[in-house]
């Protein structure tokens, strides 16, 4: 018999998923996203900096060649986790294994003054209107900072404050850089990774405000308001806006305190045969590309077992390799596990030019995996 799948969201998690589970002959996989194309969280960042164009980092779902994978451009308006079945706007989908891979919204006007008087760069829309106003800005006072928690890919604020000045100390212009963080530290998990981008914050003048966030912005004034009460003015403001579930995810009960809880090990949501991975979920990793991956992996490994006739054997073991950009062409790696109970704990290698050709391969090799080109 052959067991309908059926992913909610074609993003990290969703086209992992949905390419491993396709191997399978005996499965039938539909992939439901209403995006025009997948873009990698850190493309935004090549843009931004003028390093890709826009174009380039856009991988549309419609030159997708996987015939196992039945793609659906169709926005998810409701969910069913006890009947397992979906309505869209492209119609109803029955499942007999659901997996949600809707990942993290992103809700700029939740912070008071940043649509007037910021500019986020997390949304792809808004990455690429924050590569205008960086290509604008005359210099002067850059405020990176972090408007809630979680956020996904903790160390992209890092990655943005010293990318920006290399952007703009290259063009020659006066850069006065503050990085406000909720984190006590860079990279948490690894204290190498942390000394070495404090290291690098210090060399460039850059002010790291740790344990603080930014509450709003008064666009007349030009300042940022922070969680501790102080003020900070700014020139220009790059801000990470505040992260929830999409609204379908907050309507179908499956969240709880606001994301999907799941079960750490197998990624089973309390719903039989329902699953969550990645930025949707509270798994206890952060929200980054590549744990999302990871755990689809693992659920499409438990999908394949069962229809196999076996149990689910395969377990999520927590890891994530992340990379980490200094400017200057320099990329680490950071190789973190996240084990529930456990301190997580990250290996730093590099920073080095060898790692950013790295970086390339990494997406090369998935857009040729899930795209099929
Ligand atoms: C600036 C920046 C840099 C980053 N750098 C990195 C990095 O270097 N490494 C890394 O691992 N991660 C990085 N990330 C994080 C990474 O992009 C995300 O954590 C990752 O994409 C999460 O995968 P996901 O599958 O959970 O969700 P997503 O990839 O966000 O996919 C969710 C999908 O669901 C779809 N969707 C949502 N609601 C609906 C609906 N109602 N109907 C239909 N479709 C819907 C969306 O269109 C989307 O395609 C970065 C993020 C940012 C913003």
């Amino acid at each position: 018999m052959t067991t309908r799948v059926v992913v909610l969201g074609a993003g990290f998690g969703g086209l992992e998923l949905a390419t491993t589970v396709a191997l399978s002959g005996d499965v039938e996989v539909t992939l439901i996203d209403q995006a025009e194309g997948f873009v990698f969280g850190f493309s935004k960042l090549d843009v931004m900096f003028g390093k890709a164009d826009r174009d380039q980092v856009l991988h549309r779902y419609a030159e997708m060649v996987n015939p196992e994978v039945r793609f659906v451009n169709a926005e998810i308006t409701a969910i069913d986790p006890v009947e397992r079945r979906v309505e869209t706007s492209a119609g109803r989908f029955d499942a007999d294994v659901l997996v949600v891979a809707l990942g993290a919204d992103l809700d700029p006007s939740a912070t008071p003054g940043l649509v007037e008087g910021g500019h986020e760069f997390y949304t792809v829309a808004g990455a690429f209107a924050a590569a205008d106003a960086l290509r604008e800005f005359p210099g002067g006072r850059v405020v990176v900072a972090v408007t809630s928690t979680p956020f996904k890919c903790p160390p992209a604020p890092s990655e943005t404050a010293l990318l920006t000045y290399e952007y703009l100390t290259s063009r020659g212009l006066p850069c006065d850089l503050t990085l406000v963080m909720p984190l006590s530290t860079p990279i948490p998990p690894s204290p190498d990774a942390s000394i070495e981008v404090l290291a690098a914050f210090e060399e460039r003048g850059i002010d790291f405000l740790p344990e603080t966030l930014v509450r709003s912005l008064d666009p007349t004034r030009k300042v940022a308001s922070l969680s501790d009460g102080s003020e900070l003015p700014y020139d220009l403001f790059l801000g990470v806006p505040q992260h929830r579930v999409p609204p379908v995810v907050a309507e179908s009960g499956l969240a709880v305190d606001g994301w999907i809880p799941v079960d750490p090990l197998t990624l089973e949501t309390s719903y039989p045969q329902v699953y969550a991975v990645g930025d949707v979920t509270s798994v206890g990793t952060p929200k980054a590309g590549v744990f999302a991956e990871g755990q689809a992996a693992v659920v499409a490994a438990r999908i394949l077992e069962s229809i196999s006739g076996g149990s689910g054997r395969t377990e999520y073991d927590g890891r994530g390799v992340c990379y980490l950009e200094f400017g200057g062409d320099q990329v680490a790696k950071v190789d973190v596990t996240f084990v529930a109970g456990q301190r997580p704990v990250g290996e730093l290698i590099g920073p080095s030019a060898s790692l950013a050709s790295d970086k390339i391969t990494f997406g090369r090799d998935r857009i040729r995996r899930w795209f099929g080109h």
